[in-house]
């Protein structure tokens, strides 16, 4: 059974170092959390599944790490920065200020339940930055509130750099800033967060296959590579299609209180590069774009057959790596029942997620024999650069099964006094508490087959 709170990951992500409140020997900043040695291990082994999935096993897709900060211009004709709001109400009685389209009901008080509620007005999500010395510390350019914006804006970078026909994609990873009115769900929505988005540039007339192909594409990531069962998964259509977008669908995750959004697979069409290309009126552009002057240049594609000159349309997959994470770990969580009133916190996390790959577990604190094995055998692992192996000197074995059941690694290694006798180590699962005797000389393979799955 997976965590049925979430504050069950809350308290395992502080007191085994996941995740830690940020700013927190302040009193802490809402919506900001900073992430410990094994939520930044975690992190990267999401990222790095969806890396490799989407740039690693393909021809078709380019990697991109834009900056964070931006000219102004980008946000101007992007539409953020006119539009990118949220509807903002306050409850006269009580004071809670709440996004109107997220309350549970639109006319009470999620807090206080009062029906005394503020007409809704538009709040900037935008966090807004004075760049260089500006005299006023006006707002001169803008944190990026999403990664896809400087990837439109790169696309003739890309595309010039490595030639591509259609259809084909520009992948990025990284942080992305919202001043979102009501932070909650601890890392479900926060201010500071980061995003893997991919968006695919595809013909006019080939985007409803393309749409459809990612969106079976990535609930497959989802079940196969962050190991999330089908049936907590689900496709939600958006009812409300924002102006311009012709398709939109999430990929909805059942968290404790209910299915909510990990994903958006959007069909984006011309949107994008017609609202930030040069020369617009050289196009036939579908969606509804702000007359651009200030772009330098066009964001077009060539067809080499037909000669033809046009704007793809964008079929886009965006991710929230730290909704990702939360849901990866909720899923892996659970709490069994050893009988004698005695029960284990487990993290059932797929191997290649787990933030240490193997934990080499001396039987006795500092015996030199039971450590210079120890140490030998790390050394070994280490070298086959699986990921994080760690040593524990601590001489409570207990303790350290504890430690690791909970932070999800696979397996445990222990040296013991039979070691020195027969060069044999136990071997305990972490799944099964299985325990298997094997030579030293067959660890390295052992532990690959096991974090191998
Ligand atoms: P929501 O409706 O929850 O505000 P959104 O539809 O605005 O999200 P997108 O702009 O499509 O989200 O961003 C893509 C993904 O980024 C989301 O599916 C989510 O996983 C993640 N994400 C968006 N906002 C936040 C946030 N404030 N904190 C953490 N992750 C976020």
């Amino acid at each position: 059974m997976p965590a049925k709170t979430v504050n069950d990951i809350v308290a395992l992500c502080k007191r085994r170092g996941f995740i830690f409140t940020g700013s927190e020997i302040y009193g802490g900043l809402g919506g900001a959390y900073d992430y410990g040695p094994y939520g930044v291990e975690l992190m990267k082994n999401i990222r790095n599944a969806w890396w490799n999935s989407m740039i690693y096993s393909r021809d078709d897709i380019e990697g991109l790490d834009a900056a964070l900060i931006s000219n102004r211009l980008l946000w101007k004709y992007s539409g953020h920065e006119a539009g990118f709001s949220d509807p903002l109400v306050e409850c006269k009685k009580c004071g809670t200020r709440m996004r109107q389209d997220k309350m549970k009901d639109a006319s009470k008080c999620d807090n206080c339940g009062s029906t005394d509620i503020t007409e809704p007005r538009a709040y900037q999500l935008m966090m807004g930055l004075s760049i260089g010395a500006t005299a006023d510390g006006a707002v001169n350019a803008y944190l990026r509130p999403e990664t896809a914006t400087t990837t439109y804006t790169n696309f003739k970078n890309v595309l010039d750099a490595k030639p591509h026909k259609l259809p084909f994609g520009i992948a990025q990873i990284g942080k992305a800033f919202r001043n979102e009115i009501s932070p909650r769900g601890f890392v479900f929505r926060m201010r500071e967060f980061e995003q893997a988005e991919m968006q695919y540039f595809v013909n006019p007339s080939d985007d409803e296959v393309q749409h459809k192909m990612w969106m079976d594409a990535r609930m497959s990531w989802w079940i196969n590579e962050l190991g999330i069962p089908a049936e907590k998964l689900r496709f939600m259509p958006h009812e409300k299609l924002a102006h311009y977008a012709k398709a939109a669908v999430d990929i909805e995750y059942e968290f404790p209180d209910g299915f909510d959004e990990v994903e958006g697979i959007h069909n984006r069409q011309d949107f994008d590069l017609g609202s930030h290309t040069k020369a617009q009126g050289d196009f036939k552009i579908n969606a509804t774009v702000l007359e651009n002057k200030d772009s330098t240049t066009k964001l077009s594609y060539s067809d080499p057959q037909s000669g033809q000159n046009f704007l793809p349309y964008v079929i886009e997959t965006a991710m929230g790596v730290n909704r990702a994470m939360l849901a990866v770990m909720i899923q892996a969580y659970e709490e069994e029942d050893l009988g004698d009133g005695k029960t284990r916190t487990v993290l059932k996390l797929k191997p290649s997620l787990s933030p240490v790959k193997a934990a080499v577990i001396p039987l006795a604190r500092n015996v030199p024999e039971l450590l210079n094995i120890s140490n030998d055998i790390v050394a070994t692992l280490r070298k086959m650069a699986v990921g994080r192996i760690e040593l524990e000197n601590s001489g409570n074995i207990g303790k350290n099964y504890r430690r690791h059941d909970e932070i999800g690694t696979p397996v445990c290694i222990t040296v013991d006094h039979q070691t020195m006798e027969d060069g044999t180590v136990t071997l305990r699962h972490r799944d099964t508490m299985a325990q298997e005797r094997v030579a030293i000389a067959d660890v390295p393979s052992r532990v690959l087959e096991i974090i191998n799955g």
